[in-house]
């Protein structure tokens, strides 16, 4: 079966979507885009996830090109065209098509894509062993609360995480304090059992599955302290994990090559990833 892409209101097969070389999102990454998953024909927390795509809008004075019921409209027809009951939905929104001039055109229509592709969930084994994190320095702007497409620091850390056998890449400020993942957020538990991840800030995006993990800790009495952590305390953590759309709640058993913990997957981890799997039926 050949993939359907949506763009601009047209469904086209996959390797035949384009989008124009004016695309300011090509230009400028001037663009926004949310990754949602799909499990067992169900889309995992779509209003969360439209929400932080409208707010990413907002700060950006991009217009909506569609309402919130369209959107999901469109979304249903995309998953629905390309058969897909457990994977990734992913919508891309550019300021517009327009000649390259670095201010906001005077007519700007918002571009839409939308793809789907299935995919299975990480692989079992990582999140039963654990995976490695490596951490690299936070070279990225003061906005990473807005989902853009400029990635390029992403890209490049978690580049370095694959060259180094990792899973991830942790940035790490000039204040020795953890940011989060090139594309997840990162959560530690201290000897005391605190469970430890930083506030929604201008320095994080604001996960959506880091949300849904916050009440669930919540809702599992865990004593939950958001607030910013460094990598001292990442280091000497009991245990340590990180979240996401697509890896879930996945533990970390090394930092920079050093154990966290006695280096296997901790209780809290095990069990925060437990509730968020039933939570969701999403498969562990
Ligand atoms: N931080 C960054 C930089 C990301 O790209 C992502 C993935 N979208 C996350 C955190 C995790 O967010 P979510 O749980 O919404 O997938």
């Amino acid at each position: 079966m050949s993939r359907v892409a949506h763009v601009n209101g047209t469904y086209l097969p996959h390797r035949h979507a384009r989008v124009s070389i004016d695309d300011r999102g090509y230009q400028f990454a001037d663009a926004v885009y949310e990754v949602i998953a799909i499990r067992g024909d169900r889309l995992i927390d779509a209003e969360r996830h439209l929400d932080r795509l409208d707010r990413s809008l907002r700060e950006l004075r991009m217009a909506s090109p569609m309402s919130r019921v369209a959107l999901r409209a469109v979304m249903d027809e995309v998953i629905r065209r390309n058969m897909v009951s457990d994977g990734i939905i992913y919508l891309q929104l550019s300021r517009a098509v327009a000649p390259r001039d670095h201010p906001f055109p005077a007519k700007a229509r918002t571009q839409l894509v939308m793809t789907a592709r299935r995919s299975r969930p990480e692989p079992e084994a990582w999140a039963r062993e654990g995976v490695r994190v490596i951490t690299q320095p936070e070279i990225r702007w003061a906005r990473c609360d807005i989902k853009s497409t400029a990635l390029l620091p992403n890209v490049l850390a978690k580049q370095m995480a694959r060259e180094s056998g990792a899973f991830e890449a942790w940035f790490v400020d000039r204040d020795g304090m953890v940011t989060e993942g090139s594309s997840t957020n990162a959560w530690i538990v201290d000897e005391s059992g605190q469970l430890i991840t930083r506030p929604p800030s201008d320095a994080i995006l604001n996960g959506v599955t880091r949300q849904a993990v916050v009440d669930l800790a919540r809702g599992e009495q865990l004593r939950l302290v958001e607030r910013p952590f460094s990598l001292d305390e990442a280091r000497a953590a009991r245990e340590a994990f990180l979240t996401s759309t697509t890896a879930n709640v996945m533990p970390v058993t090394m930092i920079d090559g050093h154990k966290v913990g006695q280096g296997g997957v901790g209780e809290f981890t095990r069990k925060l990833r437990q509730r968020y799997v039933e939570a969701n039926a999403v498969s562990a």
